[in-house]
């Protein structure tokens, strides 16, 4: 399957903010936003007049970009979301949360999204009791997420190093356990993620 497989911090740099795609790095000094804020690019730092698609159409990178989903991959779920009944973009966001690769990574049982599909695909976690080793999988509530520690100690570890982190209130986290309930699908207001999701819906709608 197609991947991006560039500089990370550049799709930051490029939406203009922290779209936590490194992990620890995200949170420090380091962080490529932080630091130096221009768009990449010979051009970067010159500033222009965005228009109206322009604007739609940042909306809908970031937010792709945010949960590391491809073109196609969130078109299909936009269409998902237009079917479902409520507001278009709140369904778009909360089907985007319930992929398997960004529950894992909001348990804080991997550094970040990127690392997470990675562990998904080599075995490390169970979705009710069975090997779950596909990304875009969406859970539902009362799924239950198990990281299979007896795996291997590098699995150990990153759990330990993200054990630290917040969790959503939607997601029940035992990490002593290392196990975790889906009580709920998100509310908008679970989700921190900056961004006007009826721009997105604006976008698609043309
Ligand atoms: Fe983005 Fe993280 Fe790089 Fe900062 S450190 S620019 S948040 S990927």
């Amino acid at each position: 399957m197609a991947r991006y497989t560039g500089p990370s911090c550049r799709l930051c740099r490029r939406e203009g903010k922290k779209l936590f795609l490194k992990g620890d790095r995200c949170y420090s000094d380091k962080c490529a936003v932080t630091r130096r804020a221009s768009v990449p690019g010979q051009h970067g730092k010159a500033r222009k007049k965005v228009s109206e698609y322009g604007v739609q159409l940042r909306a809908k990178q970031s937010t792709r970009r945010f949960y590391g989903v491809l073109e196609s991959q969130f078109a299909e779920y936009f269409n998902m979301a237009e079917r479902k009944a409520g507001m278009t973009g709140e369904n778009l966001l909360r089907i985007l949360e319930s992929r398997l690769d960004n529950v894992v990574y909001r348990c804080g049982f991997a550094a970040s999204r990127k690392e997470a599909r990675q562990l998904i695909r080599h075995g490390h976690y169970t979705l009710n009791g069975h090997k779950a080793n596909i990304p875009s999988i969406l859970v539902k509530a009362g799924d239950v997420l198990e990281v299979k520690t007896t795996d291997s100690d590098k699995i150990k570890a990153v759990v330990e190093a993200n054990a630290s982190r917040p969790k959503p209130k939607w997601l029940d986290v035992d990490t002593a356990k290392l196990t975790a309930k889906v009580i709920q699908l998100p509310d908008r207001e679970d989700i921190d993620l900056d961004v006007e999701e009826h721009l997105i819906v604006e976008l698609y709608s043309k």
